[in-house]
């Protein structure tokens, strides 16, 4: 029998779950081995009997958190989709400020006195609410790399990340390094499996699929020391999509 999958979106743009619209035709390569149930962006059908369950978007509300446990527990695997889950994501950049400041910046002085707001807290990643069996970074996604991750745990096997930098997938692209071009980038301390998207059209990378496991902090002192930056300006465009105290 083929597993039964389902998507789910918390806080976030939906730009992942649209990532897997985007394969196309490719997408019929997946229905062959998995039944998809419940996919909102997709379908009109929804079913709470899955084996797998994507989950894309940061938890934000203790609703968020109710509605994500009763996924957990309906799920034999769970599936991170994207920066937003992975990591908290552009979302988490909020964490800076405190819950009362924030809603300070967004709603108007009636909303807040009239109480009229949402019940938010600092912004989490899925597992630090439930356990996670796997992720897919990006932001977005990387549409091949979702394909592979269900090809994967459609037969039982398990998925594999690249354990290596951008840097890595940007020398194969032959591109010329963005801090020769008087550029920032995050390539040597983030996990690849983009294929050097940015760099390879002359941006610097965000690290929008988060730090590699054990990342070469030194080296990549090294680099910046090369192009006059400081280590604090490296730590500062972290910020983007890796805010998590601690993380490094
Ligand atoms: S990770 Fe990026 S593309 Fe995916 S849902 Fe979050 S903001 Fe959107
Ligand atoms: S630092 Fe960035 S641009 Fe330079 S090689 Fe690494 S990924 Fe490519
Ligand atoms: S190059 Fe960096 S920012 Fe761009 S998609 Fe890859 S990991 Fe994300």
């Amino acid at each position: 029998m083929k597993p039964r999958v389902a998507f789910f979106d918390f806080a976030s743009c939906e730009g992942c779950q649209l990532q897997v619209i985007n394969l196309e035709e490719k997408i019929l390569d997946l229905i062959d081995v998995v039944e998809v149930v419940s996919f909102r962006e997709a379908m009109k059908e929804s079913s709470d009997d899955y084996d797998i369950a994507f989950v894309e978007g940061s938890i934000m509300r203790p609703m968020d958190e109710e509605r994500l446990k009763r996924i957990r527990k309906n799920a034999r695997i769970l599936v991170a989709l994207g920066a937003c889950a992975c990591i908290g994501g552009v979302n988490r950049l909020r964490n800076e400020w405190s819950v009362d400041e924030v809603k300070k910046e967004v709603y108007d002085e009636a909303d807040i006195e009239g109480n009229r707001l949402f019940d938010v807290f600092p912004t989490k990643a899925v597992d630090e609410v439930v356990d996670v069996d796997f992720r897919i970074p990006g932001c977005p996604i990387n549409r091949e790399e979702f394909a592979k991750v269900v090809a994967h745990l459609a037969i039982g096997k398990e998925p594999r990340l690249p354990s290596y930098p951008v840097c890595v997938e940007c020398k194969k692209n032959e591109n010329i390094c963005v801090f020769e071009l008087g550029k920032f980038c995050l390539g040597p301390v983030t996990r690849a499996g983009c294929n050097a998207i940015c760099p390879t059209h002359g941006d610097g990378c965000e690290g929008c699929r988060g730090y590699l496991d054990d990342p070469r902090m030194e080296a990549a002192k090294d680099v910046l020391r090369k192009y006059g930056v400081s280590f604090d300006e490296m730590m500062k465009r972290f910020n983007m999509f890796n805010y998590r105290k601690g993380a490094i």
